[in-house]
């Protein structure tokens, strides 16, 4: 049995009637797929569900646990590329996403999936494909990339950035398209190339290669993407901070924050927060990391962090070694409401402070 009208049109609703896997807009031309199979006994319930192009229904149909060869996704990555839509799409980064990417696409010349005709007839020359190739390709030096590409017409150099934003897969050929954004001779496309990157890094890239974007990309151009995608991107990375897993926060701190005046204003006083309980965290190369960082800040993120710095950080700080070096290394910052709380945190006794602040 299919799944009935009610829950299909639900699904609709929540992925915006885009696919799951490709993120193609798809209008009707879009299924509801089953993650279990109902031969394997899965249910017809909205959650056993995910919509999708036909393609990829194709695709993901071909696939048999039984015969693991060209496994592509389990049923935990079905469901979580599922959900990563729908949450995308209710706060409406997706949807804005793909409305800004079509109509910049139309007066730009660099294509999306389907929103061209010319792209699908288009057969690729030898030497388009040996960039493509070479772009992709992990030996390659990235810088060489924009250089080959100026000496292609421009139908062609289009096929090639649409080609690699579609394909980037690994840390190489994600230099290859950062050298093609920080090119002089495509300026006027860099940012919508770069909007698509970060899409695609938010949704699908596992953490090794988000730490990868973070630390390569050019922060300058990353500040004037969308600021919906951003929120989504750093919205995960800051709560990896805030879960404290040592494998995961050792790998991003340091590239994170790199890029940290990229960080959305709506989410500036959470990721302080994290911060600075990152100072006290078991994590050997993320602690350290968040330590320096916040001694070093400059006078208005320095009052934001020290805004974050609450009389129970205060009141559990044991060691009492590293917060009033911070909470002194900014004196001349001190948020207004903080200031009472600060003096007699570096002026009075452990045990005097406690008394009085927990008594509050
Ligand atoms: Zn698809």
């Amino acid at each position: 049995m299919p799944f009935n009208a009610n829950t299909k049109a639900r699904m609709f609703i929540k992925s915006a009637r885009i696919c799951c896997l490709c993120y193609k807009p798809c209008g009707t031309n879009i299924e509801a797929a089953h993650i279990i199979a109902e031969a394997d006994g899965g249910s017809n319930a909205d959650d056993n569900g995910i919509p999708l192009c036909f393609d990829c229904h194709q695709e993901i149909g071909g696939y048999d646990v039984r015969h693991p060869k060209g496994n592509k996704f389990t049923d935990i990555e079905l469901k979580s590329r599922r959900d990563k839509v729908y949450e995308l799409v209710e706060n409406g980064v997706l949807q804005a996403q793909l409305v800004t990417s079509q109509l910049r696409t139309n007066s730009n010349s660099v294509h999306q999936h389907n929103s061209n005709i010319e792209i699908n007839t288009y057969k690729p020359t030898k030497e388009v494909k040996v960039i493509i190739e070479l772009a992709l390709n992990q030996s390659t030096r990235p810088e060489n990339i924009p250089l080959k590409l100026q000496l292609l017409n421009e139908r062609e150099q289009a096929f090639v950035i649409d080609t690699l934003t579609e394909k980037f897969d690994n840390s190489e050929s994600l230099n290859s398209l950062f050298a093609i954004i920080i090119s002089e001779n495509f300026n006027e496309k860099s940012l919508v190339i770069l909007e698509q990157i970060l899409r695609k890094v938010t949704i699908l890239m596992d953490i090794d290669l988000k730490r990868d974007f973070m630390c390569n990309v050019p922060i300058d151009i990353l500040k004037t993407t969308d600021e919906g995608l951003r929120i989504a991107f750093f919205t995960e990375l800051i709560g990896i901070l805030e879960q404290n897993q040592f494998a995961e926060v050792n790998k991003i701190t340091g590239c994170l924050t790199k890029i940290q005046e990229s960080i959305p204003e709506v989410l500036v006083d959470r990721y302080f927060k994290a911060l600075i309980r990152m100072t006290d965290s078991g994590a050997w190369q993320a602690q350290p990391i968040a330590k320096r960082i916040l001694l070093s800040l400059d006078k208005e993120l320095a009052k934001r962090a020290l805004s974050q710095i609450d009389k129970e950080l205060l009141i559990y700080d044991y060691k009492k070694d590293y917060y009033p070096k911070l909470i002194e290394q900014h004196k001349k910052n001190w948020p207004k409401d903080k200031k009472e709380l600060f003096d007699n945190y570096l002026i009075l006794e452990k045990q005097e402070f406690n008394i009085k602040y927990m008594m509050q």
